[in-house]
């Protein structure tokens, strides 16, 4: 059996806190006890919040840490032709429509529709897409995207799903409501997800597993609030027949007042700790993590 390739991939719009740590750490070392390889891959496609010292702030503070990632770096901002690659095959393959809908819109279409039944919210909480963009015609799309209107391109998830029949994964963590083992996908939860807008081809899901499968990723050990996303995930995988990785989702540090960890919450930044003279071991510690090796 070849040797299991982890990976951690922060993005960098902020600090790391410690919830970065657990699952940095975690990875690492499941790659080092099964002689395994741990790789390191920055999530930068969103420009407007990602800055370069961010970057520079993660390579510093997993070092810190004792973190050690094979080179090179993977950064998905120099992988963008890649991803437009992707997104014309499912374009070709007419699973992609373009949505003209703005934020504001969709809120707005939203509230309208919750003036008489509630509207069908995704698993993390947001409205599932109400707008139009599936029923427009060909010629009523030609025609806005030659006026240079935005738009978003969204998976139309209920043919993607004809198209591959049920997928399921395996999960070795757990979901927050514990599920484990073989987990059945939903990705029809998510409604028809963006997988790329007018002026970026891509989106989280959409890289996040071109990466994986090019990466020869076989675990991903990563936090429980993307355990849903999962499902979007094995969609993806199997349009563009990608191999599927194990999947092991780890439950969330999580602050004093209980809630999620926040990169803009000083108090728990890696940075600040450090200043306040923890160590490294004292991270382990706190995260209930055994000892370096
Ligand atoms: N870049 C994502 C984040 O920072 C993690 C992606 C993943 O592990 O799949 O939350």
């Amino acid at each position: 059996m070849l040797p299991p390739v982890f990976r951690f991939a922060p993005s960098p719009n902020g600090r790391l806190h410690l919830g970065h740590a657990y699952s940095a750490l975690l990875n690492f070392d499941l790659a080092r006890r099964s002689g395994g390889r741990f790789l390191l891959r920055i999530e930068d496609i969103d420009q407007t919040r990602c800055r370069p010292e961010f970057e520079a702030a993660i390579y510093d503070d997993l070092a810190w840490l004792g973190i050690e990632w094979h080179e090179p770096v993977r950064r998905q901002s120099e992988h963008l032709e890649l991803y437009r690659q992707a997104i014309d095959r499912l374009q070709a393959a007419g699973l992609l429509y373009p949505a003209f809908e703005s934020r504001a819109e969709i809120a707005r279409l939203v509230a309208a529709r919750e003036r008489e039944a509630p509207w069908p919210r995704d698993p993390d909480g947001a409205p599932l897409y109400p707008g139009e963009g599936r029923r427009l015609s060909a010629e009523q799309r030609r025609s806005r995207i030659d006026a240079g209107a935005p738009f978003a391109l969204r998976l139309d998830v209920a043919a993607a799903q004809q198209m591959t029949g049920p997928l399921d994964w395996q999960e070795l963590g757990a979901g927050p409501g514990g599920e484990t083992g073989t987990v059945i996908a939903e990705p029809q939860r998510w409604g028809d997800v963006v997988l790329a807008r007018k002026e970026i081809p891509t989106s989280y899901h959409l890289s996040v597993v071109i990466d994986d499968a090019l990466q020869g990723v076989t675990e991903v050990v990563r936090g429980q609030d993307l355990f849903w996303s999962t499902s979007v995930h094995r969609l993806l995988q199997q349009l563009l027949g990608l191999p599927a990785p194990r999947y092991r989702h780890h439950s969330l540090v999580l602050g004093d007042d209980g809630l999620k960890l926040s990169k803009s919450t000083k108090a728990t930044a890696l940075a600040e700790l450090r200043a306040a003279g923890l160590t490294p071991a004292a991270i382990r510690d706190q995260l209930a993590l055994p000892p370096a090796t």
